[in-house]
């Protein structure tokens, strides 16, 4: 399991994320079914973030006409330990899945965004009973039908070396990686050999579009950034490469 954000991972979510309101919330007539994702930079700055499969699931469907404020939003069902569990994600900017897809955790369902409400924010839910999903708990006795989503997600995270890791097929291996005149180099030195930033801008284009995992900065990419971006992406290329030389 993965974060719906980012790259997924615990330290991503941590360094980039915060949760604006919290779920369980009593808000006068109802409890808060989720916890809102804000990027840290505030404001819209998350418009637009890609949101991804928690799991490995399939998309029980999509709405864009919800009566309860929700926007945009997508349904994933998903097992745990055999039991059934469904992922809400709301307020989305675009939905890039329809009802009845088959997905993998870590691939793309939508992006981000402030449809049904005011501030561009991730309304991220777990419900443990599919009762309907575009609905509000009132009662307490309600709200034990949602997971608290975080807590969920931190329970089952998959922090193995090679979580969030997608396996390049060994066609694309050879052309992003084994031909490149860099190949010794990552092999023999590790990242830190490696200067040419064109050649590295290029190739985290090619990884981003593997859905291999870049760190998001929510910044704009000024040099520095840009040159912590690329070590960040080559460090994971080095270990795809390891991944592969085995
Ligand atoms: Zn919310």
């Amino acid at each position: 399991m993965r974060y719906p954000v980012g790259n997924g991972t615990q330290a991503d979510f941590d360094k980039h994320w915060y949760i604006a309101s919290f779920f369980g919330e009593y808000r006068g007539n109802y409890y808060h079914s989720g916890d809102d994702y804000n990027l840290r930079t505030g404001g819209n700055t998350d418009l637009g973030q890609a949101l991804r499969a928690i799991s490995d699931g399939e998309i029980l469907g999509i709405d864009n006409t919800s009566i309860t404020g929700f926007g945009k939003q997508i349904y994933l069902k998903f097992k745990v330990d055999g039991k059934d569990y469904f992922a809400g994600y709301n307020h989305c900017d675009s939905i890039a899945v329809k009802s009845g897809d088959k997905v993998k955790e870590g691939d793309l369902l939508g992006t981000l965004g402030k449809s049904g409400t005011t501030w561009a924010h991730l309304h991220f839910s777990i419900k443990n009973n599919a009762n309907g999903m575009d609905n509000v708990p009132n009662t307490k006795e309600e709200l034990a039908q949602w997971e608290n989503p975080t807590l969920f997600i931190k329970k089952y995270l998959n922090e193995s070396e090679d979580n969030n890791m997608i396996e390049v097929p060994s066609a694309d291996f050879e052309k992003l990686v084994k031909n490149s005149s860099e190949y010794d180099k990552f092999v023999e030195a590790g990242y830190s050999s490696v200067n040419d930033v064109k050649e590295l801008e290029q190739k985290i284009k090619e990884l981003e579009a593997h859905k291999c995992p870049i760190i998001e900065t929510p910044e704009p990419i000024t040099e520095l950034k840009l040159k912590e971006r690329i070590e960040e992406s080559v460090e994971d290329d080095v270990k795809i490469i390891r991944k592969y030389s085995l």
